[in-house]
């Protein structure tokens, strides 16, 4: 059917599922359907499971982006959906731009929210210059409008239930992939901010690369994952891979223990999903206290002392 919305997918990640339900709040602010397509190497394990798109697209190919990107800007020519949504970050990042490519028309990287304006045109929000503004951005006239969206920043919401039907998917004539998969490699393991349930977060107050060490420790202990304040990472004490807020990582973990961290609006934009804060300062008057469940008035070291000496 043209004019779908369309959300290129693994079905794997609970990311997925929020998009999906942010492509049905379209779909009926445009009085259209949804769809889901995934190439073979992506298919869900259990064909009912579709996150209640109407229509499951299967491509079945599989090999690198070079050729899947290929292989759906194949299917986007035939069936002409209006919007092609992906989750950010890994493969589909490169799918999404290079199908964008071929097919001669806008991406919009990262956004954090999308909504149909009053001329039906989907508004691409995201962070822009350096995060000092929101930016609010339309592709005008090439279609499909194209957008790879941080699910990290949208609501978990349940779609429904799905009543997709399965359209099987044979690319015209199969390619031969130019690049060889010798191996895939999980890198970030241990590292994921966006999959943690227990952040413990410094900011400038942890004063030293080595005090962030002893952060690391005790998320280690904890099962979770650290990460830092902008401050922080200017301050060279964590990686910026580390950091948090409205040009960092948005999350929205379990629980958020904030240590030596003042609680800028900067900071808060990318936290304020936590389900429970712990913020732990010196200065009673600190702002991240107005965000926190429990606010300890002490020194960062006592708390994670006390806390990596607990059995
Ligand atoms: C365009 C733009 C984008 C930005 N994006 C981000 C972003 O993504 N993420 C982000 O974090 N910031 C961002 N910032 C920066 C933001 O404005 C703040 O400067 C920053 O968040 C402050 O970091 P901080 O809380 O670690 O440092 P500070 O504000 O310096 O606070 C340090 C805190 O540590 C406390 N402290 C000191 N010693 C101790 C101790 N021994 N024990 C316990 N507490 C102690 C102090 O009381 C203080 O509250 C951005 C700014 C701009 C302009």
């Amino acid at each position: 059917m043209p004019d779908e919305i369309w959300v290129c997918t693994d079905f794997s990640t609970s990311g997925t599922k929020a998009l999906a339900a942010l492509a049905a709040k379209l779909a009926e602010s445009l009085g259209t359907e949804t769809a889901a397509v995934c190439f073979r190497q992506h298919e869900p394990p259990n064909q009912s499971i579709n996150y209640g798109t109407d229509t499951v697209y299967q491509i079945s190919a599989e090999g690198s982006d070079y050729v899947l990107s290929k292989y759906l800007a194949e299917l986007a020519e035939e069936y002409r959906p209006q919007l092609i949504l992906f989750p950010s970050g890994g493969q589909f990042s490169i799918i999404a731009a290079r199908t964008a490519a071929l097919l001669k028309t806008g991406l919009t990287a990262d956004c954090r929210d999308l909504y149909i304006d009053s001329d039906n045109l989907l508004r691409q929000v995201r962070p822009a210059y350096g995060g000092g503004i929101i930016a609010e951005i339309v592709c005008g006239t090439a279609r499909p409008q194209m957008a790879t969206v941080k699910t990290d920043s949208l609501q978990a919401v349940d779609s429904g239930s799905g009543r997709g039907r399965v359209v099987l998917y044979k690319p015209n004539e199969l390619l031969i992939d130019p690049v060889e998969i010798l191996e895939h490699k999980l890198i970030l393991k241990g590292e994921d901010l966006s999959d943690a349930n227990i952040i413990i977060a410094g900011g400038k107050g942890i004063g030293s690369r080595q005090g962030f060490q002893l952060l690391s420790d005790l998320a280690e202990k904890l099962g979770g994952a650290a990460g830092a304040s902008r401050s922080a990472v200017d301050a060279g004490y964590a990686d910026y891979k580390k950091q948090i807020g409205q040009t960092g990582s948005t999350v929205s973990p379990d629980l958020y223990i904030a240590l030596g961290i003042s609680g800028s609006f900067q900071h808060i934009a990318g936290m304020n999903r936590s389900k429970k804060v712990i913020a732990v300062n010196t200065d009673p008057k600190a702002p991240i206290f107005d965000y926190a469940d429990i606010a300890i008035v002490a020194p960062w070291k006592d708390f994670v002392t006390g806390m990596l000496n607990t059995k």
